[in-house]
């Protein structure tokens, strides 16, 4: 592999290639990955930085497809079944564990909505089957008694408890994450991946690009010009029409909610097969969500979570807890728009169709827009077949299904890893050369480099060195709120961002050392 890091701006990019993908959320990073991985030369931009848009506002699931399911999308949940399996299998099984559900069987589930739940289980169990994901990766559903599911979410109603459903999905260690790992893998075999660099024009053959940290703009040729600019995507092609939709998360400390070691999906009162989930999160705070709220007007940089859907959470929450939260508990809470496609004659915005989709436009730009972070590989997959046998681009088959991400082991490796249980986490068998990388840069001790910023706020120097080193971060914002995801609570974040500036110092420090350092600057 080429070992290409992550860079920030423009310089010294190619004048052509075969492919430029705009856009570095989940679903560019991946277009980028499979181009690169097919033998094609790529150049990947993102005018702010990787995981700027949705795909860090996720509920960080991997979804077998049970809601698709429900909903009689067959082919949506046999394909998010089986991209769930390549990612926990083959591809992520770093950035990936088995997360047990919790449906709580009480006043609110009526034996009617029970049968058709455990149904939906049971056929989600098929789904896994179908998959060829194994019981090792995700155990079969079952049915547990009150005492069993109060030994697993103690803080429930007991009153009115009767019993559980216990079924398993995949989580990611983080969204962001998952993003920057694809884009540096697409990096290491080659691909070109800049962020800073934002396009403002686009053709089939050729976009204009503008650094946005000189201002200075380039033409760059292209055989192809893939649009994954997700809710941004008309701004770039006209023709596509979207109706996003804001999906709401509150976060919380794990002590609201204590001992809770699973999580627990809430019935929304009223309806018929919708819920919200509690979803503990491995840096030890919990998320609840999450809210389905049509978006009309421009889009912003930034989505914020409305008062109306905050209070909404905490209601349906509360219908299932002892002691449950308030407004007080609320550490941090963020919002994400989903990219659907606009279909004629739909409804509200929970019935349009969460299926990708791939268009070429008459200006020849081929946008993918849609799908999730679980399906992005056979996003990318798709559009670069649709390229291919257009004859717009001439390359190989698909590789990506049986290609590990950088630092992907099974876990029974990962197990054996002597770094830190952090670092092995975000970054699996990476983890010694974040390491080792950042010794190198700083010249610091272990200690130094590997000591929380607090008891509660697990980021280390390390990674925040690496990050700058290897993954394209420039700023505070992008260490706290992409890198290690610690601006989710602002609080958090405050006592963190001494540690980001003592990372970028260090990197800027070394760089100017080696300068004065290099013969060629003499
Ligand atoms: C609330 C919520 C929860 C979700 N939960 C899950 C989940 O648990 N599991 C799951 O699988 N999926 C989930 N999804 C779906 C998933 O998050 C999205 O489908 C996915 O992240 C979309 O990624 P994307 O790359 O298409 O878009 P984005 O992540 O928005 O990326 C688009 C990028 O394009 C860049 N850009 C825009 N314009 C330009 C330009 N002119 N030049 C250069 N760059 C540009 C932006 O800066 C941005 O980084 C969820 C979605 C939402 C909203």
């Amino acid at each position: 592999m080429a070992g290409e890091r992550i860079t920030p701006g423009l310089t010294g990019i190619p004048d052509a290639v075969d492919v430029v993908v705009v856009g570095l959320g989940i679903t560019g990073a991946g277009v980028a990955l499979d181009a690169v991985t097919r033998g094609l030369t790529v150049l990947a931009v993102d005018a702010h930085d990787l995981a700027f848009g949705t795909s860090r506002w996720s509920s960080k699931l991997v979804h077998g497809g049970l809601r698709y399911l429900a909903q009689g999308q067959l082919s949506i949940a046999h394909e998010s079944a089986v991209e769930r399996g390549i990612l926990m299998d083959v591809t992520a099984p770093h950035l990936t564990r088995p997360l047990p559900m919790l449906t709580p069987v009480n006043d609110a589930m009526p034996r009617s909505r029970t049968a058709m739940t455990w149904a939906g289980l049971h056929a989600g169990d098929v789904l896994r089957r179908t998959a060829r994901t194994t019981t090792r990766t995700l155990p079969r559903p079952r049915r547990l008694n009150a005492t069993e599911a109060l030994g697993l979410a103690p803080s429930l109603r007991a009153d009115t408890l009767r019993g559980g459903l216990l079924a398993w999905d995949g989580q990611l260690e983080d969204d962001a994450r998952l993003v920057v790992t694809v884009a540096r893998t697409a990096a290491a075999y080659g691909a070109h991946v800049r962020t800073r660099a934002r396009v403002t024009g686009a053709t089939g053959a050729s976009v204009e690009v503008r650094d946005e940290l000189t201002g200075a703009t380039h033409v760059v040729r292209a055989g192809a010009v893939v649009n994954a600019t997700g809710v941004w995507a008309g701004n770039l092609d006209d023709q596509v029409r979207l109706r996003p939709s804001r999906g709401t998360h509150l976060v919380l400390r794990r002590a609201s909610l204590p001992h809770t070691r699973v999580a627990v999906v809430v019935p929304i009162p009223e309806t018929r097969a919708r819920f919200a989930m509690v979803l503990p999160q491995p840096d030890g705070t919990l998320y609840v969500g999450l809210t389905d709220e049509p978006v009309t007007g421009p889009i912003p940089d930034v989505p914020t979570p409305s008062e109306a859907e905050i209070d909404f959470l905490l209601d349906v929450v509360a219908t299932a807890f002892a002691s449950p939260p308030t407004r007080a508990d609320v550490v941090g809470a963020f919002a994400g728009l989903r990219p659907l496609l606009e279909v004629t004659g739909s409804g509200t915005t929970a019935d349009l169709s969460r299926r990708h989709a791939i268009l070429t436009s008459s200006t020849g730009v081929t946008t993918v827009v849609g799908g999730k972070l679980t399906t992005y590989r056979r996003m990318a997959e798709d559009t670069l077949d649709i390229l291919v046998s257009a004859g717009r681009l001439d390359a190989g088959p698909c590789r990506t299904a049986s290609l590990p991400l950088l630092g992907a082991a099974p876990p029974e490796d990962l197990r054996r890893c002597t770094a830190p249980a952090r670092l092995v986490r975000r970054f699996g068998t990476d983890a010694d050369l974040v390491l080792a990388t950042a010794r190198d840069v700083s010249g610091l001790t272990d200690d130094e480099l590997l000591s929380p910023a607090s008891p509660n706020v697990p980021v280390t120097l390390a990674e925040l060195v690496f990050a700058v080193t290897h993954e394209g971060a420039r700023d505070v914002d992008d260490l706290l709120d992409r890198r290690v995801r610690v601006g989710l609570v602002a609080a958090d974040r405050a006592v963190a961002e001494p540690l980001a500036r003592r990372a970028l110092d260090l990197v800027a420090r070394r760089a100017s050392i080696r300068r004065r350092n290099c013969p060629c600057t003499r």
